[in-house]
Parts: C-alpha cells; structure tokens; sequence
C-alpha cells in the first residue's frame, strides 16, 4: 500500500492530481489516503511527488 510520509509532505496535491483510481485526497494539509483498497500500486503518485513523501510497501 502506499505510505505518506506527513514529515516531508507539503500538500502540493500533485500525488491526488495523477492517481488514477482516487486513492489519495488532501486533508489538513497533507496526503492522504483515502480508499486503500483501489490503489494499483502504479507507482504514479510516487513519481509525482517533488518531495520524496510516498513510499509504496509490498503486501496488502
Ligand atoms: S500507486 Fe498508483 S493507484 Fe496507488 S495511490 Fe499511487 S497513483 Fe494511486
Ligand atoms: S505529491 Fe507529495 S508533497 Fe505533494 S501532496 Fe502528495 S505526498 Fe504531499
């Protein structure tokens, strides 16, 4: 599943911009995730993020 990291995350929205499936949403001020079960693990959010805040875990 996907992981953001609230550290370096400055709620750009460029990671809920490029998901494809909506999982992720800005709240508060920061990413996050929304609806774990459709993320597809496409990494795109990942790429699109300027500050290095999402990592993708293997597994469920
Ligand atoms: S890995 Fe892909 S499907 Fe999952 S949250 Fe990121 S952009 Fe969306
Ligand atoms: S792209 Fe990165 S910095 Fe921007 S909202 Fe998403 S996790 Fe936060």
């Amino acid at each position: 599943m996907v992981k953001i990291n609230k550290e370096k995350c400055d709620g750009c929205g460029n990671c809920v911009e490029v998901c494809p499936f909506g999982v992720l949403e800005i709240k508060n001020g920061n990413a996050v995730v929304k609806d774990t079960k459709n993320c597809k693990k496409c990494g795109a959010c990942m790429h699109a993020c300027p500050n290095d805040a999402i990592e993708l875990e293997n597994g469920k």
